[in-house]
């Protein structure tokens, strides 16, 4: 079997996560080393390695990302100031979890470049 991701483990609590949303398909923690005010990442627990490997039989849990994305932001407080979502994908994304997931960013004010300040 192939190795357990870092968020599965959290997912099945042998590692601690500040979890802030669950349901049957999705979690949803904060980000251990933030870049914003608020900084969650929104995984599914369906371990997919990363967008690059979602595949059409998982066009249902594709929608449940981003409506769990949504959900967290307005329980966060940023639905209506706005919010950053990003997928880092694969090595050239940047990606270093092996296990898909959104990492959504608010509480400050983001510029075409990036962070304002
Ligand atoms: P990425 O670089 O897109 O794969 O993002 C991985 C994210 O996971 C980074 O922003 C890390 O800060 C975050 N991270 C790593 N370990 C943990 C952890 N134990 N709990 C919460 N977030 C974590």
């Amino acid at each position: 079997m192939a190795e357990r991701t870092l968020f599965t483990r959290i997912i099945d609590g042998e590692i601690p996560g500040d979890f802030v949303y669950q349901d049957e398909h999705v979690v949803a923690i904060r980000d251990i080393n933030p870049s914003a005010p608020v900084h969650v990442l929104v995984i599914p627990r369906k371990p997919v390695r990363s967008l690059a490997h979602l595949e059409e039989k998982d066009r249902e849990l594709a929608g449940h990302l981003l409506l769990a994305v949504r959900k967290v932001a307005e329980q966060e407080g940023i639905g209506e100031s706005g919010y950053r979502v990003v997928i880092n994908t694969g090595d050239g994304g940047g990606q270093t979890v092996p296990h898909l997931h959104l990492h959504v960013m608010g509480g400050t004010e983001f510029t075409e470049a990036g962070m304002r300040g």
